[in-house]
């Protein structure tokens, strides 16, 4: 409500030529964003569906990526600004850019303190639109694992499985799981939800992200 009162106040500015109305004009977008090649999202090597090649697959579980742009530019600007300058509406807007997949929606989840700090998890905002936008079911699936959670916990461990820094909470078997993350950096986060997904039950994992550094 607040936020929605924000936005009327000051509307988003075009980011590149100050346009008002949203934060990348239509024109700007074409220009400034610079699409990824698919290729294997851990070794990089392109392809024409950036499916996991079977060298990387032992190391990830990671079915494939479908990644929008490279981390470079107009793009790296607006995920620094949803991030640090309180800027959901940039989220909402980049979950429209995020490439058509099928499947149910989840997310990587940002670490307590950060979630804590900006007050959102970016990663759930796009997760949450995408999953409107291609009317696909969405399921907050993956939490992380903290001291103070592990400590006096009271909730059912039946599908819980654990790995690392993750924890799955609810039952994901044999589902097909597209698990959205703004930027893939070296992928080593994303494969570890992957894998413990993959643990958990799922059929498959394939990961959305708007870019990859
Ligand atoms: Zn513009
Ligand atoms: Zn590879």
């Amino acid at each position: 409500m607040i936020e929605k009162l924000l936005e009327i106040i000051s509307p988003d500015a075009c980011f590149v030529c100050q346009a008002e109305g949203s934060c990348l004009c239509q024109n700007c977008a074409e220009t400034a964003l610079v699409s990824k090649k698919p290729s294997c999202i851990l070794c990089n090597k392109l392809n024409i569906d950036g499916r996991t090649c079977s060298g990387c697959y032992a190391k990830s579980r990671l079915r494939g990526a479908s990644v929008s742009y490279r981390y470079e530019g107009v793009a790296k600007d607006l995920i620094w600004a949803m991030k640090y300058q309180n800027k959901r509406s940039i989220a909402r807007y980049l979950a429209t850019k995020l490439l058509p997949e099928d499947g149910v929606v989840c997310f990587v989840p940002c670490d307590g303190k950060a979630r804590r700090k900006r007050g959102y998890d970016q990663a759930e905002i796009l997760a949450n639109n995408y999953s409107k936008l291609h009317k696909l079911e969405f399921k907050k699936l993956l939490f992380r694992q903290t001291h103070s959670r592990q400590v006096g916990k009271n909730r059912p461990e039946r599908f819980k499985n654990t790995k690392g820094n993750f924890v799955v909470a609810q039952n994901v078997n044999g589902l097909d799981l597209l698990l959205i993350d703004d930027v893939i950096t070296t992928g080593a986060t994303i494969s570890e939800c992957a894998s413990v997904l993959k643990a958990a039950g799922a059929k498959s994992v394939t990961a959305l992200a708007i870019a990859k550094a």
